[in-house]
């Protein structure tokens, strides 16, 4: 009887602690601060701040903001001055820190690249807390650049892709308290009624500068087989954001588009067996002289079979370090997050 007694008393204790060590009410304890979220309703907007764990509402007049934002050119030339990273996965203050030290901005995060183009190479979204400051001051960036002749591309990453198709896996539960918090489902807060869902919309996935091509994933000679159209690409990518993925996937579009071979997710260049000639097909059909790819994460900035390959993510997703690459003159620079030179080790 006791027994049975202590058994029953073990397997109640055992449920509490189990309640209790779950997932909600570990992010129930910790206060957030997120936002702006602004949504576009019919003549006003509605702007949402969550601030220690409370939500501000106030309403804007609809003119108070740019609700428009017209899709992205694919194509840029004449560029003298560029500069790359990626995977920055919410990562802010390391991104800040890489950008000030290397004068992409300055002391007070103003742009300060002139007429420079920066490439944000895809995966903003995802795993770090600091996702809304990032896009927000990615979105104020653009601006500044612009009116200095400048421009900054933030190219789509399969993260974006994710999170915008309701793929919430590898979301900080950050985010998951501030759809709780707002009562909003997430994918809602970037939906193509808000200001930021918009502004998402209207960015490419695949862009070339000059002789070099930039893309998240990488570019495969499976993707290029029937052909291949730059500014087709980034229409069917903008436009596949608002399709079902269950719809998608019941068409060949989605393998092409969103399958291993696709420009969000390839990862062949790192793969064995890859070699320079596939490489010099691939540059030849893309027309293109170098291709710049994040997405597969390395320590550094890297290059592979003679810089006609250049990878710029470098880990800025560990919360702990990153690099940027500059491209001046046609030459390719490795600089670290204190702003110095350093040697490409491959
Ligand atoms: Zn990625």
């Amino acid at each position: 009887m006791q027994k049975t007694i202590s058994l029953f008393f073990l397997l109640i204790s055992s449920l509490y602690c189990y309640s209790n060590t779950g997932f909600n009410n570990k992010i129930d304890s910790v206060v957030i601060n997120d936002g702006p979220y602004i949504f576009i309703k019919d003549s006003i907007l509605i702007e949402k701040n969550i601030i220690n764990n409370k939500v501000i509402t106030s309403k804007l007049p609809i003119s108070s903001k740019k609700i428009n934002f017209k899709p992205e050119h694919s194509s840029y030339t004449g560029v003298k001055k560029i500069a790359a990273l990626s995977d920055i996965h919410g990562q802010y203050d390391i991104a800040i820190k890489v950008l000030k030290n290397n004068k992409v901005i300055d002391k007070n995060l103003n742009w300060s690249f002139g007429k420079g183009h920066l490439v944000i190479v895809g995966d903003i979204f995802d795993r770090g807390d600091k996702v809304t400051e990032t896009l927000w001051f990615i979105y104020k960036l653009e601006e500044q650049a612009q009116k200095s002749g400048g421009k900054v591309h933030y190219l789509l990453g399969n993260h974006e892709y994710m999170v915008l198709h309701n793929d919430l896996r590898y979301l900080h539960t950050k985010y998951i308290k501030s759809s709780k918090l707002l009562a909003i489902p997430f994918p809602k807060l970037i939906d193509k009624n808000t200001i930021l869902g918009r502004w998402l919309r209207s960015k490419s996935t695949i862009i070339t500068i000059n002789d070099k091509l930039f893309v998240h994933g990488g570019i495969s000679k499976e993707f290029i087989s029937n052909g291949f159209n730059i500014d087709d690409t980034n229409r069917l990518m903008r436009e596949s954001i608002d399709r079902k993925k269950e719809e998608m996937k019941t068409v060949p579009f989605y393998k092409k588009y969103y399958g291993t071979n696709g420009p969000i997710w390839y990862r062949g260049y790192f793969k064995e067996g890859f070699n320079e000639h596939e490489l010099n097909n691939l540059l030849r059909q893309l027309n293109v002289n170098h291709i710049i790819v994040g997405h597969t994460s390395q320590n550094e900035v890297m290059q592979l079979f003679d810089k006609k390959i250049i990878v710029v993510d470098s880990s800025i997703k560990n919360g702990k370090y990153g690099e940027i690459l500059i491209i001046k003159n046609n030459k390719f620079i490795r600089k670290t997050i204190e702003g110095c030179k350093a040697n490409f080790n491959r």
